[in-house]
């Protein structure tokens, strides 16, 4: 008997990634590949990077290094890279790596098929740039295994930060069509998805192509479906945000009480040599009034530490914000230059070791409030969407309506992924929660 071919994905990056890497192994299933959790079982090896910070390239091609080393005795192994960092070094990538058998940027995933038979036929491909029309079927998305039905609603990105490499790794921004949009959900709904969370990198700037609907327009189209238990999206741009969209998340309870919401800096000057287009007085009117449609929403942020010209006086205003706003979650870094971005020209660069110690006071001070936001939650029920198996055995993992991770144990009936169930807080630490399962709930809304 043939063994049957495999493949194998490593994912790195965001969601956008995440969810092309699921449309990649759908496109290999349906030509009879399974995948592998073992790479050296694989015939196609796929490695899905992300270029958003520094030294990705870097760690890109040592993993490369180590990938090709597998080709030895196994003269038909496949290797692609993909991703954003795919898209940034394109015909580079293949002149690097000799065994590097085809290159497939972000808004080629859908070519995949095309891209492995073209190599297969002799030919080193390089997929890359964002073309007009792009291949998408939702029937080739690989959902096995995952609790939440993840939807592309926009791709790429206008802004231009002066940080941020994505507009050149995912090129300008393309809406999908709302009835290819509500399509898709009612697909993922009739699946059995419980959860659906829209995609884009400005999520919330979307429009209609050619018309004149909105996000607010599209989350209450969404939020209307039925069976639809728990919606989110991510990321939002806070300048993009407007009152009807607000008003959309304090109309619909199965809007998550959960919201991404970047400020990267509390400080006005630094916003502006970022490029962000608003002020920290705009960004806290806009936290108070998506607070004042919703009391139970949990905030979460990104924040850049160390951007050059960033004055002690400028990172204090961080922090102050941070007190301020309370965040649920802060995923704070590093400035990390990237190529072709304008910030990497600014002057008054930050030594790394004053970035690591603004960091360490950041990451502390976020701790605090973490625990103290969390320990507030303890005796509350939850309704939790099960995401997963816990370390101990007869214990499961899953997430509240604000995104928290909770550990319980399961009783005689363990909650299947993507299942809900009501979990009450008896724990709470800063990155987690830990409850009992109840069999008669009364739900909170934090
Ligand atoms: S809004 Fe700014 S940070 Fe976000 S993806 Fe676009 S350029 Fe990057």
């Amino acid at each position: 008997m043939t063994r049957p071919r495999r493949f194998y994905i490593e994912t790195w990056g965001c969601q956008m990634n995440e969810l092309d890497s699921q449309r990649m192994a759908g496109q290999l299933m349906q030509q009879g590949i399974l995948p592998t959790r073992e790479v050296e079982e694989a015939d196609i090896i796929l490695l899905n990077s992300c270029s958003v910070r520094e030294k990705a390239e870097q760690k890109v091609y040592s993993r490369l290094g180590e990938y090709r080393l597998l080709k030895r005795g196994k003269g038909d192994l496949l290797i692609g890279l993909c991703g954003c960092v795919a898209q940034q070094e394109g015909e580079r990538a293949l002149e690097r790596v000799p065994d590097l058998d085809f290159v497939l940027g972000p808004a080629r995933v859908g070519e995949l098929q095309d891209v492995v038979a073209r190599r297969r036929a002799g030919e080193r491909v390089v997929a890359t740039g964002f073309p007009e029309s792009r291949q998408y079927d939702i029937d080739a998305v690989s959902r096995h295994g995952e609790h939440k039905g993840m939807v592309t609603i926009i791709e790429g990105c206008n802004k231009n930060c002066t940080f941020c490499i994505v507009p050149k790794t995912r090129g300008p921004e393309r809406s999908r069509p709302m009835a290819d949009i509500l399509g898709e959900v009612r697909h993922l709904l009739d699946y059995g998805f419980q959860e659906i969370e829209l995609l884009g990198q400005t999520v919330n700037h979307w429009r209609e192509p050619g018309g004149d609907w909105d996000f607010a327009d599209l989350l209450d189209r969404v939020a209307r479906m039925p069976g639809l238990r728990r919606l989110r999206f991510i990321t939002s741009y806070p300048r993009d945000f407007t009152p009807r969209m607000v008003e959309q998340v304090g109309r619909h309870a199965n809007i998550a009480p959960y919201l991404h919401l970047p400020v990267q800096s509390g400080s006005d000057r630094v916003l502006r040599r970022m490029g962000r287009g608003y002020t920290r007085n705009e960004y806290l009117d806009l936290v108070g009034q998506l607070r004042r449609a919703r009391t139970d929403l949990a905030l979460s942020t990104d924040i850049i530490v160390g951007f050059p010209g960033e004055a002690e006086e400028d990172f204090a205003q961080t922090l102050e914000l941070v007190r301020e706003v309370r965040f649920a979650v802060v995923y704070a870094f590093k400035y990390s230059p990237r190529p072709g971005t304008a910030a990497p020209r600014l002057d008054g660069a930050i030594p790394a070791e004053i970035a690591d110690e603004r960091l360490q006071r950041l990451f502390a001070l976020q701790e605090g409030i973490q625990r103290e936001i969390n320990v507030g939650l303890v005796g509350k029920d939850f309704e939790v969407i099960v995401t997963g198996w816990g370390k101990q055995p007869g214990t499961q993992t899953g997430r509240t309506p604000c995104h928290r991770v909770i550990h319980f144990e399961t009783g005689p009936e363990p909650v299947s992924l993507g299942g809900t169930t009501t979990v009450r807080v008896e724990t709470a630490f800063a990155y987690s929660l830990v409850g009992r399962r109840l069999e008669a709930p009364a739900l909170a809304h934090s």
